[in-house]
């Protein structure tokens, strides 16, 4: 293409035109007027390419003659200028050697197009094309000796437009072919943002919504470095998911889009980005942020608001998936705390309650360890009541010592991370089984701490706030079971206990004989009566009568061993039930009694025994007939002068 034009191109010195013969016989042809068309806006190409196809098509090989195409913008501005010297060559005006006069000769067609006056110079044929307001579009041009080379020009010329035209067309044809390449290449990417955007909508699980719409940006951005800030998650496993950290001076423009919710962008002269952050931001929140950087390539504006829609998409999927999770944690923890309470009031046994409740955390919480704890009477100190750790075991805290001692006095729940890093207090629990997370909460009944629960790991940072939550929350149905417990082993004692004495009731006694006759081989039951007990009544007072009773009922229960009942009889009566053994031995347990009374009841008084024994073998074994023949036995006490023992 350079060989043909310097070939082409006619130097100064070979400049075979003599400039004065151009303005001797001036030439001027009619202008063609374009209509319909707005030549006005053809691009420079238009005009360059239009006479370029004219000049193929319409000077033949032998028509010598130079020629120029002078193209306007309408206001006689000088665009392009091209020189033919039998063949057809095209140069930018500044190559062209006849600037100058191709410029005057524009100027001189334009005043004509628009005057109408002839015109005057010579040597040069020209021709205008004018639009239809008469305003000229441009000018050809060529250098003419003789009128001849004019007509021809006004022939050739008229092709000119056509070729124009035509090449306006193909111009404007690729301009929409492009428009539609580009509109079809948007469409196609937005289709692709929608799939991506009902594929994020239809997931639920977060970390497969996370990994999903990072999947989805590297593959909308594959020479971006993708990060997922995270503003309470942590980081993510094998996706590229950092915690956000506000201290972190390189993430500024991550904040900004965390804190303005929108996407964000480092300020640059040119329209060029190379760092984009967008938040992931749902309707209640925003929950972090995607960093993107390029190195070589740049982000369009077009990029950017094709990331937003990806972002803004994943921020509600995310947001939903959270809901959801969460909705499905409360779920889990109704259905939880439903069976746990449903299985805790399957018993009435504090004993029991506590071993379920042990056996039910431990497997919750995945738990290493587990105890639960209740305070004494006076409130002083801490009892375990069961524990999966036995030195522990029926251990007792102080109330000032330990986490059980801390969550007791606080009445707060406790999650301790790592007890090897934040020693809030020494704790030999934790030490003496190696564990480094812990949660504790206390166990409520009426609105009173009760006891504390305590649940560990060996592995540091375990439980998790949700755990620690949970538990306190479970706390509540196992301080509901051991009140419900405590209630009925309450009244339980009370039913079987004399109220006076302490003792148990005869009633309570007669169920136990019975049941012991039913698997032992013997026993023996020793009936005790205050002698002349009237005479108290009567002589000191009621009162004082009650007193005397609860001394002799104080005295026999603490002659006798704990596996022997001793129950209050009836009146100033009382009954011991000694299990295994026979009459010799009980006599020997009477006579302490009676001996013990003679000694130290005040005011003084003195007691009859009557005891009977029971064998498998004997022909017949009940409790009435037991009882009977201890009664026969205490009347013959009392018959032979009372303070005395009888077997029956
Ligand atoms: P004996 O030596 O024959 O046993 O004579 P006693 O006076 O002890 O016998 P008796 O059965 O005649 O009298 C028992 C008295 O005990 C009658 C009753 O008023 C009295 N008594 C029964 N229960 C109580 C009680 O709970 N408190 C008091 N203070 N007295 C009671
Ligand atoms: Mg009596
Ligand atoms: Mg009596």
């Amino acid at each position: 293409m350079e060989d043909e034009r310097s070939a082409t191109l006619p130097s100064q010195k070979d400049d075979i035109v003599d400039p004065n013969v151009w303005l001797t016989t001036g030439l001027q042809m009619p202008g063609f007027a374009v209509s319909g068309v707005n030549a006005a806006s053809f691009k420079e190409s238009v005009w360059i390419e239009g006479f370029r196809s004219w000049v193929v098509h319409s000077i033949t090989e032998g028509m010598s003659f130079k020629g120029w195409l002078l193209l306007t913008d309408g206001s006689g501005k000088l665009l392009s200028l091209c020189v033919i010297d039998g063949h057809p060559a095209f140069y930018a005006p500044s190559e062209c050697w006849m600037l100058d006069r191709a410029g005057e000769a524009l100027a001189l067609a334009s005043s004509t197009a628009v005057s109408g006056k002839p015109l005057r110079s010579s040597g040069l044929a020209t021709m205008s094309v004018i639009d239809e307001n008469g305003r000229t579009l441009c000018v050809i041009g060529t250098v003419s000796q003789s009128d001849t080379k004019g007509d021809m020009l006004y022939q050739l010329a008229g092709f000119f437009i056509p070729c124009l035209l035509l090449e306006a067309e193909k111009v404007h044809y690729q301009q929409q072919a492009g428009k539609q390449r580009r509109e079809k290449a948007e469409f196609l990417k937005k289709e692709a943002i929608f799939l991506s955007i009902q594929k994020l909508f239809s997931l639920i699980d977060v970390q497969m919504i996370l990994s999903e719409v990072i999947y989805q940006v590297h593959d909308f951005f594959p020479d971006a470095k993708v990060d997922l800030l995270l503003s309470q998650d942590g980081p993510g496993g094998e996706l590229p998911i950092k915690s956000m950290n506000i201290f972190d001076a390189n993430s500024e423009l991550c904040m900004r889009a965390f804190m303005e919710g929108k996407p964000a962008t480092v300020p640059s002269a040119s329209a060029s980005l190379t760092e984009i952050a967008a938040p992931l931001a749902g309707k209640q929140g925003v929950y972090g942020v995607f960093h993107l950087r390029m190195g070589e390539f740049h982000f369009s504006q077009s990029d950017l608001r094709h990331i937003s829609m990806i972002t803004s998409a994943a921020g509600i999927a995310f947001e939903n998936g959270k809901l959801y999770e969460q909705s499905n944690l409360l779920i889990n923890e109704l259905r939880l705390i439903n069976e746990l309470t449903k299985r805790l009031n399957q018993s009435l046994k504090l004993n029991e309650i506590f071993q379920y409740a042990v056996t039910e955390l431990l497997q919750i919480f995945g738990a290493d360890y587990c105890c639960i704890l209740l305070s004494d009477p006076e409130g002083e100190k801490l009892l375990v009541q069961v524990c999966n750790i036995p030195d522990i075991d029926h251990e007792v805290f102080e109330v000032d010592e330990d986490f059980p001692g801390i969550v007791y006095r606080t009445k707060e729940p406790v999650i301790v991370s790592d007890y090897d890093k934040e020693q809030l207090v020494k704790s030999k629990l934790m030490e003496f089984t190696g564990c480094r997370s812990l949660i504790a909460s206390p166990i409520f009944v009426n609105g009173d701490v009760v006891g504390v629960i305590l649940i560990t790991h060996r592995v540091p940072n375990y439980f998790t706030y949700e755990n620690y939550k949970l538990l306190y929350v479970l706390s509540a149905p196992i301080g509901l079971a051991i009140s419900n417990a405590s209630l009925h082993a309450e009244v339980r004692r009370m039913v079987i206990t004399d109220n006076l004495t302490g003792l148990y009731t005869r009633r309570y006694l007669d169920d136990q004989v019975n049941l012991h006759q039913k698997v032992d081989l013997c026993g023996s039951l020793i009936v005790v009566d205050i002698d002349d007990f009237k005479r108290v009544n009567d002589t000191l007072g009621h009162l004082a009568g009650d007193q005397v009773i609860i001394q002799v009922s104080e005295i026999s229960r603490t002659c006798i061993r704990e596996t022997d009942i001793a129950a209050r009889w009836g009146g100033e009566e009382l009954a011991v039930y000694l299990p295994h053994v026979g009459a010799e031995q009980a006599n020997i347990v009477a006579e302490r009694i009676r001996l013990r009374v003679f000694e130290e009841t005040n005011p003084n008084v003195t007691v009859s025994c009557g005891v009977s024994d029971w064998h498998a073998s004997d022909e017949k074994v009940s409790v009435e007939h037991l009882f009977y023949r201890s009664d026969m036995a205490l009347y013959m006490a009392k018959r032979a002068g009372k303070n005395r023992i009888k077997l029956g």
